[in-house]
């Protein structure tokens, strides 16, 4: 079959005739792609920043946003049948260990993560296990909500982390607002009560931001803090969830959050340099967060089949990686993309 190989750090991909992945435990399924989402975390991964958490298996394939159909099963899968379209959750979990008892996948101590630490989802074919699957409703197209994989749940999770302390009054700024934050745009108007401003670099970004529901957007030109301490009366914004993760957006949550504020750090690849006095004297949350778990991925698929969350995506040929990646890179990039084989 055809695959996207990393080779080497800072390189570009390369699209390799490599052998179709084969069922070795009895709950392993093979998955055809339908879809393979394209995320920040593959330019990191090809940066070699993921190396330090991660070890980075050299050659592999990347690719951790997948739906598709069951392909072939192992002898002890019981829930799915060859040909089922499913949607995977990004990692394989043991379901043994206490994190995965306790229901959190991405702690897992046995932690399979195909597309980072094994082979993912730029390719024709995708081995998982049984317990990262979830049944698509009839009707529902493989490609068209690859993307609920990884940005659709990542921004779930963080949502349902803040959404308690967006009570009435307040005001939650969602910083970046490409593949995760229009989707957590949508989230917060369901889950939260307060008010929602979409702050990002791209004006057409604002634009789709407030079509998806967010009560103001804010670009950032320079000017930004300055308005936000005028909307909020000099006391700063009482949410932050930052989906960038950069030293830009680290220092600026910092230095507009209100006393007693939360700030979630979602979207990476800056350091957060902050005072311990600020953090006590504001008595400062900073709060990480990491994917979602298989039941967040479950509960996101019955919202997005009841309608309450739109996906704004757009398809390229599975052969087109390359390009892909270097548009998300040069920020030309509005909502997801989606590789197709
Ligand atoms: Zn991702
Ligand atoms: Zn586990």
């Amino acid at each position: 079959m055809k695959a996207w190989r990393l080779k080497q750090f800072n390189q570009p991909l390369e699209y390799e005739d490599i052998e179709k992945p084969a069922v070795a435990d009895p709950t392993d399924v093979i998955i055809k792609i339908g879809g393979a989402g394209v995320c920040r975390t593959d330019l990191h991964l090809i940066e070699g920043i993921w190396d330090r958490a991660l070890e980075t298996p050299l050659p592999f394939t990347i690719g951790h946003e997948n739906a598709g159909w069951v392909d072939e099963i192992g002898s002890g899968v019981t829930e799915f049948k060859i040909g089922d379209p499913v949607i995977v959750h990004p990692v394989a979990s043991c379901g043994k260990c206490l994190s995965c008892r306790a229901g959190e996948d991405m702690h897992c101590e046995n932690l399979v993560f195909p597309g980072l630490s094994a082979d993912g989802g730029y390719a024709e074919y995708l081995k998982t296990s049984e317990r990262a699957l979830i049944k698509l409703e009839n009707g529902v197209e493989p490609k068209d909500v690859a993307p609920l994989a990884d940005a659709g749940i990542t921004a779930y999770r963080a949502v349902q982390k803040a959404a308690p302390f967006a009570r009435p009054g307040t005001v939650t700024i969602l910083t970046g607002m490409g593949g995760l934050g229009h989707i957590a745009v949508q989230l917060m108007k369901e889950f939260g009560n307060g008010e929602v401003i979409a702050l990002d670099t791209n004006s057409e970004r604002l634009d789709m931001a407030i079509e998806y529901g967010a009560d103001e957007k804010i670009l950032a030109d320079g000017n930004h803090l300055q308005r936000i301490n005028e909307i909020t009366n000099g006391k700063g914004p009482d949410v932050i969830i930052d989906f960038v993760g950069e030293d830009d957006t680290h220092k600026e949550s910092m230095e507009m959050l209100k006393k007693g504020g939360h700030y979630f750090v979602v979207g990476y690849g800056g350091v957060l340099h902050v005072p311990s006095l600020d953090i006590i004297n504001n008595e400062f949350n900073v709060i990480g967060s990491l994917v979602g778990n298989y039941n967040q991925l479950y509960e996101l698929m019955r919202l997005h089949a009841k309608g309450k969350v739109h996906l704004h995506s757009t398809t390229y040929p599975m052969s087109e990686a390359n390009e892909v990646l270097q548009m998300l890179e040069e920020g030309k990039i509005n909502g997801r993309t989606v590789l197709v084989p």
